[in-house]
This record gives C-alpha cells, sequence and structure tokens, in this order.
C-alpha cells in the first residue's frame, strides 16, 4: 500500500500465518501525522482529573489551549482541574527567562482559587530555554504551605508514554504524605479510569456492593488529600494500564501494595474486574466472592436480553478500532464478539509488545494490527476492510465521518458511560445507531444498499 512510510512498515502487521512481530514503543515517525499526543498531553491527561489541584501550563497559549479540559473527567466536588490556566510564554519570556512569569503566575493562581496542590507542566519550549522549575516550586510551596510539584513533560522528550510516567512521579510525591490511620482493611485504589460520564461512581458502587472501600480514584474525581493517603489502601486496580501502571510499580516497591490490571469495559472484562478483587481479598472476607457471583448475575439478566435485540441488525458487521491505551482494545474486541460483529482493524497509540501480541491472539486472521497511525494509514486500512463503524477518539471521529463510515467515541468527548454493565448497554445502543443510521445510505460507499434496521428504537 502506497500511504505506509517506509520506515512506518514494521510497526504494522496482520494476524495469522508466522509468529506475529510489531515494532512498538518508537518516538513518531517525523514528516507522517500521528494520531498520537505528546509527552505534555500525555501526563496532561493523566492528572488533570486531580480536581483540587491547581494545573498551570508553562508554555505558549497553544499546549494550554490544545488540552484545556481535555478528558471532561468529572467531579462530585471541586472543579478547578476544568480551568485552563498558562503563562501564555511571549518572545521576550524566551530570551530573558520565564521563571518570573512562572511564579507570579503561581502565587496569583494559588491566593485566588485556594487549591490544595499545584502541578507546573514543563513544555517543549521550557525544556529548550532550562527554566528551573524545582526552585520556583520550592520557594511557591514554603510560602503557600501547599505542595508544588513540577511535570517534567516537555512535548519532545519522547512519546505519549513518557509523559504518563511524568505524571506518575508526579503523583507519586504526593502518595504517602497522609494519615492512612482511617483507611479499612478492605480498601482499594482506583487507577486509570478518568470518570468520562461518571463512570468511576458506577464502579464505586459495585465494590461498595462487594464489601470493598474505595480509598482512592486517583485519575478521575480525584482529589490530593486522597492521593496523599492512597499508600494505605490494600490494592491497587489498574485500569488503561498504560497510564498509571508506572505509579502502581512505584507504590508496589516503595509501599508494598500489590496490583492488578483490569478493564471495566464490556462483559467478560468488568465480571473478571470484579472476581479478581473478591478473589484478592476472600482471605479477609470469604464471602467476597459470593456477592461478586451475586452482583454479575444480576446485572446480566437485565443485560443479555436487551443485546440480542441489538445483534439482530448487527451481526456480520465490520469494526475498526484505533484507541490510546491497548488494554480497551482488547474488551472492545470482545464487545463487538456480543453484538455478532469482527474487528478488522485494530491499533493504539501506546501499545507494547506484550498488548500487541494478545490482539493477535484474540482478534481473528488477516486483522490488520497497528501502532501509533497516522490518518493516511487509518482510511487507507478502513477502505480495505470496508467496516462499518470506526471506534476511537477526537482525532479519529473526522476520518470515519469523511469516508461515510459510522462513529462511536470511546475516549476524550463522549458523554455517556461505557463502562459497567450499564455501559455496554449503552455501547451496543450507540454502534446500533450509528451503524443503522439512514444517512450512509447516502454516501458514495453505501448508496442505495441499506437495509432498514429491525430493530426501532424508542425516539
Ligand atoms: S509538542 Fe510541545 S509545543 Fe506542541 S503541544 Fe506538546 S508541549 Fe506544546
Amino acid at each position: 500500500m502506497d500511504s505506509i512510510f517506509e520506515e512506518r512498515e514494521g510497526q504494522i502487521a496482520r494476524t495469522g500465518g508466522d509468529a506475529f512481530t510489531i515494532a512498538c514503543n518508537k518516538d513518531s515517525l517525523a514528516g507522517a501525522v500521528s494520531q498520537r499526543a505528546c509527552v505534555f498531553c500525555g501526563s496532561r491527561v493523566v492528572l488533570y482529573p486531580i480536581a483540587d489541584a491547581l494545573h498551570l501550563v508553562h508554555g505558549p497559549i497553544g499546549c494550554a489551549a490544545y488540552t484545556w479540559d481535555i478528558r471532561g473527567a468529572l467531579s462530585s466536588g471541586p472543579e478547578l482541574h476544568r480551568l485552563s490556566f498558562s503563562t501564555d510564554l511571549q518572545e521576550k519570556d524566551v530570551v530573558f527567562g520565564g521563571e518570573p512569569k512562572l511564579e507570579a503566575a503561581l502565587r496569583e493562581l494559588i491566593a485566588e482559587h485556594g487549591p490544595r496542590a499545584a502541578f507546573i507542566y514543563s513544555t517543549c519550549i521550557v525544556g529548550i530555554i532550562g527554566d528551573d522549575l524545582e526552585a520556583v516550586a520550592r520557594r511557591v510551596s514554603r510560602d503557600t504551605g501547599i505542595p508544588v510539584i513540577p511535570v517534567q513533560s516537555e512535548g519532545f522528550r519522547g512519546n505519549k508514554r513518557a509523559g504518563y510516567e511524568a505524571a506518575c512521579k508526579a503523583m507519586m510525591r504526593l502518595v504517602g504524605t497522609g494519615d492512612t490511620s482511617e483507611v479499612p482493611p478492605l480498601s482499594l485504589n482506583i487507577l486509570g479510569d478518568f470518570n468520562l460520564a461518571g463512570e468511576i461512581w458506577i464502579i464505586r458502587e459495585y465494590y461498595r456492593r462487594m464489601g470493598v472501600e474505595v480509598t482512592a480514584t486517583i485519575t478521575g474525581d480525584g482529589r490530593v488529600d486522597e492521593l496523599s493517603r492512597a499508600h494505605g489502601a490494600a490494592l491497587n486496580v489498574v485500569q488503561c494500564s498504560g497510564a498509571t501502571m508506572d505509579l502502581a510499580a512505584m507504590m508496589e516497591e516503595k509501599y508494598g501494595t500489590p496490583h492488578m490490571r483490569v478493564s471495566y469495559f464490556g462483559i467478560e472484562d468488568m465480571a473478571q474486574a470484579l472476581y479478581d478483587v473478591a478473589d484478592h481479598f476472600k482471605d479477609r472476607d470469604p464471602e467476597m466472592p459470593g456477592r461478586a457471583r451475586d452482583l454479575v448475575r444480576e446485572e446480566l439478566e437485565t443485560l443479555y436480553p436487551q443485546l440480542q435485540e441489538f445483534r439482530r441488525d448487527l451481526e456480520g458487521k465490520k469494526a475498526a478500532v484505533y484507541v490510546g491505551g491497548a488494554f480497551k482494545a482488547f474488551s472492545l474486541v470482545k464487545c463487538f464478539r456480543h453484538l455478532g460483529m469482527k474487528v478488522a482493524v485494530v491499533g493504539s497509540q501506546t501499545g507494547t509488545e506484550e498488548d500487541y501480541r494478545e490482539l493477535a491472539r484474540i482478534t481473528d486472521p488477516d486483522t490488520i494490527v497497528v501502532d501509533d497511525a497516522n490518518p493516511l494509514e487509518l482510511s487507507a486500512f478502513i477502505k480495505e476492510k470496508d467496516v462499518d463503524v470506526f471506534v476511537g477518539g477526537v482525532k479519529e471521529r473526522p476520518i470515519a465521518y469523511k469516508l461515510g463510515v459510522g462513529f462511536c467515541d470511546h475516549n476524550h468527548e463522549r458523554k455517556e458511560a461505557l463502562e459497567g454493565f450499564a455501559g455496554m448497554i449503552n455501547f451496543a445502543r450507540e454502534i446500533h445507531r450509528t451503524v443503522t443510521s439512514p444517512v450512509w445510505g447516502f454516501t458514495p460507499r453505501r448508496r442505495g444498499s441499506l437495509k432498514a434496521p429491525a430493530m426501532k428504537e424508542a425516539s
């Protein structure tokens, strides 16, 4: 295919045939516009949902605008995180240094908003001019009495994964600073869930029904105080492992907190997440596995009949998936199977070799697996496989619509809960709506070939 640069050929593979190999976790290729965000953006998405912290982007205004309210992560209380503050560096600051502007901005914003902590994000230009963020942070922290934490996230330092690591290092400076005397023994921290559309509240409620308390929801509806006592919890449960696995590993090494990877998307993975937690606590509470099973059974009794309805129209259709973390892609492959659909193209911005091998294992032969794709490649794969729906994020939506293909936002901009058992129904409904929309009958690709759906939805 002529849309693939020679240097990128190793990052695209097809399943089936000989042993599966793919190159990944490389810096993006200069000249190929990447779907992947920069280091700064990676750190910002992870830290941003800490709702009572000040998030100050030290750099030109564009970096802050590019990531403003990027996740839409909901908070049950303060909403300071939804404001986007920037030092708006100009030519004069680049020549003479941006530290005075940074210090003045920090002092003014802390006095105005009274945050519990402040994060200063370093951007490309700050890395070039060499402002000493640590020194500024120390001075302001000493005078204001709150933690002020630099995030070493210069956009050019690596790829988006390096941003996750920078965010985890910043969070680790808060962990261990709080009092854990009131943290109960059956407690866990939720990592890597961004509380889009309030999903953390759904998951929290499942854990409550099982008898487990949540100490900290670190990357969704997060609070500085919760983070400071997160080391008191008995377990770290990590979703979207790319974003927060480093924090889990650091906490395990320093505080001995064990961790497990989970996904809250789809039937099997949601159920398995609850079973794994129950299994972890069964020595302390032998009744917990039974409660987890009851919970799953109750939820599935309402879920399955509804899914069958959607499946009648969706059976045999094809999907393409391109998401940030590969772990989400695993769940999506399974979700589509429940709808009778096949994933023909699947990729991620930050997957590891192990992640891609797992994707190859669970997808059908001749599925295209791609790391760090660009719009040209994705367009070519969608056309080649003639998919009916594309699941991605904000940067993938226009690709789908320009090609006359249905789209489901599984990332930053969505407003509907897709996690948990209730989320599976929402997902099925959204896929059904977009795949069976009569609008595709007017596109050159499908002109005149669409059948009316069997299932009529209430309007
Ligand atoms: S690549 Fe650099 S300049 Fe661009 S948004 Fe990221 S930090 Fe800002």
